[in-house]
């Protein structure tokens, strides 16, 4: 099987290589098959595209808004007619089954296309009024923006940052993760042909040393990262030491509180959602999950029969509900860290194993995982794993589950399931973070700001939120009388 795109790099409205880029092999998670050989970035052709980019985004930025719009929602129409052969190429760069790219991927990022081409046209400075003289202000554009992707998303990654971007007038030039990089490829295709002037977006390839560069060039007015803490801190603070604008999303370890009251079956499909779907590589993950002591029996078991029923397998067959991890080092890291949960005393109720699946065993499988008597201090209850391994604690008491779930560094997420919606309301109001949800998990609609507090970064992705850290407010005084001066 292969899924070699034209060329590596995608420039001004066409593909581009450069052969002297360092080799980026791309692999297919389930079987470790090669799938495409790309090159990394030069420095040459990352010149190419912010310059690009730069020689663009002027003309673009002067096109009505609603004009702007348009394109993106022609761009959204497009994606969505190509969603199946979108999803097959991302689930070949992924290792995540159909049964999820075909409704999460490629749509995910038609509905963002779909979300910011319509309400750019109504998003507006404010008018401040003086008495006679008065003021206004506008929102402008910051010019060339830089993204960077995270592999567990990519399309959605590469749309999530590119719509509000280009929708403000900005241009962007995106490097997916070198992991993943074809979907964005197929997006860059898609915005051309519908009418996006060539040099708007830009696809370069490579490792974390084309995102440097990219993330501290002097043209450059924006960056926004997916990724991890460590990354995000350098990437941070490269911006920061050439004053650019810039929204991390990064990393999290959040907490899932479930009450007694709570609607049995629903509580565990949210928690399963939070641990397991795309084998657990997603930042927003609820892998904490804190079970109030009076439901706990019943809970697990049930969690338990339904998380036997996981069908773990070949991700192109569309009954595969779960597929391998990205990679060997993500396979030994996630292993690793069901080893140091066994090690630290938490029991290993269930799963834990690497599957052996005829036809996939170069593939980086890993069984759904579940430990229970899982304590605050545990490595596994502090730190990201990004697999699909579950730590369930007990609790009794609300003002206790509240105290242990904001015990964490990160504040990206978290998540209630109670009957009880004052309790629910009130007990979201405390927790430290950033996107919540009562009585759902892990859900991210276009309208709704997605992005965390603490070390789970800063900015948000999503809504108006975006379309503001896309752009800088302009405030213009205007008189209307005489200058009173004392000169
Ligand atoms: P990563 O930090 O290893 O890499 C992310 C991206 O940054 C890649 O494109 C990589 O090439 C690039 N990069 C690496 N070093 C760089 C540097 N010094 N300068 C510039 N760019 C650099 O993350 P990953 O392993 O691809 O993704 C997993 C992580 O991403 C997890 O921690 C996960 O929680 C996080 N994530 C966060 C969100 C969110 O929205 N908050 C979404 C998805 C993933």
């Amino acid at each position: 099987m292969t899924m070699q795109p034209k060329a590596s790099h995608y420039i001004n409205g066409r593909f581009v290589d450069d052969e002297q880029g360092q080799p980026l092999e791309v692999i297919y998670p389930a079987t470790g098959e090669m799938i495409a050989r790309l090159h990394a970035a030069t420095p040459n052709i990352v010149e190419l595209a912010v310059e690009a980019a730069r020689a663009a985004q002027d003309q673009w930025a002067r096109m009505r808004p609603a004009d702007r719009g348009r394109i993106l929602r022609r761009a959204a129409d497009l994606l969505r007619e190509r969603n199946d052969e979108i999803a097959r190429i991302e689930t070949m760069d992924t290792g995540k089954p159909m049964q999820e790219t075909t409704v999460a991927d490629p749509a995910s990022a038609a509905e963002a296309l779909e979300f910011f081409g319509g309400v750019v046209a109504g998003y507006h400075g404010e008018f401040i009024d003086f008495g006679g003289p008065f003021a206004y202000t506008r929102r402008e554009p910051l010019g060339v923006c830089v993204g960077i992707g995270a592999w567990n998303y990519p399309i959605q990654g590469a749309a999530w940052k590119s719509a509000p971007a280009l929708a403000m007038g900005n241009a962007m030039v995106f490097k997916p993760s070198e992991n993943t990089p074809l979907t964005a490829l197929a997006l860059a295709e898609i915005y051309t042909e519908a009418g996006l002037p060539d040099g708007l977006f830009n696809v370069v390839q490579g490792f974390g040393q084309v995102g440097a560069a990219l993330a501290s060039h002097p043209v450059v007015a924006k960056v926004s990262l997916t990724g991890s803490v460590p990354t995000g801190k350098k990437v941070l603070s490269l911006a920061g030491s050439h004053m650019k604008h810039a929204t991390m999303e990064l990393g999290g370890k959040s907490p899932l509180v479930i009450f007694d009251d709570a609607d049995l079956e629903n509580a565990i499909g949210g928690a399963m959602l939070a641990n397991f779907y795309s084998t657990g590589q997603i930042c927003s993950n609820g892998t904490r999950v804190f079970v109030q002591n009076g439901i706990y029996d019943r809970f697990l078991d049930r969690l338990t029969e339904r998380t036997k029923k996981i069908v773990i397998g070949d991700p192109l067959d569309p009954d595969t509900q779960m597929g391998p991890l990205i990679n060997a080092a993500q396979h030994e890291k996630v292993t690793g860290y069901i080893d140091i949960g066994k090690a630290e005393g938490a029991t290993l109720h269930h799963g834990g194993g690497v599957p052996h699946l005829q036809g996939f065993e170069g593939g980086f499988f890993v069984e759904p995982t579940i430990f229970t008597g899982v304590t605050d201090d545990m490595r596994i209850a502090r730190e990201e794993i990004f697999g699909p391994v579950m730590s369930v604690l007990t609790f009794a008491e609300e003002s206790e589950v509240i105290d242990r779930a904001n015990d964490t560094e990160f504040g990206l997420s978290a998540g209630v399931f109670t009957r009880d919606l004052t309790r629910a309301h009130r007990v979201i109001a405390e927790i430290k973070a950033g996107s919540c949800w009562i009585n759902h998990y892990n859900l991210a609609p276009a309208e709704l700001p997605f992005g965390g507090f603490k070390q789970s970064g800063v900015g948000r992705e999503n809504s108006l939120a975006a379309l503001s850290h896309y752009s800088q407010l302009k405030s213009v005084y205007v008189e209307t009388g005489d200058v009173e001066s004392p000169y």
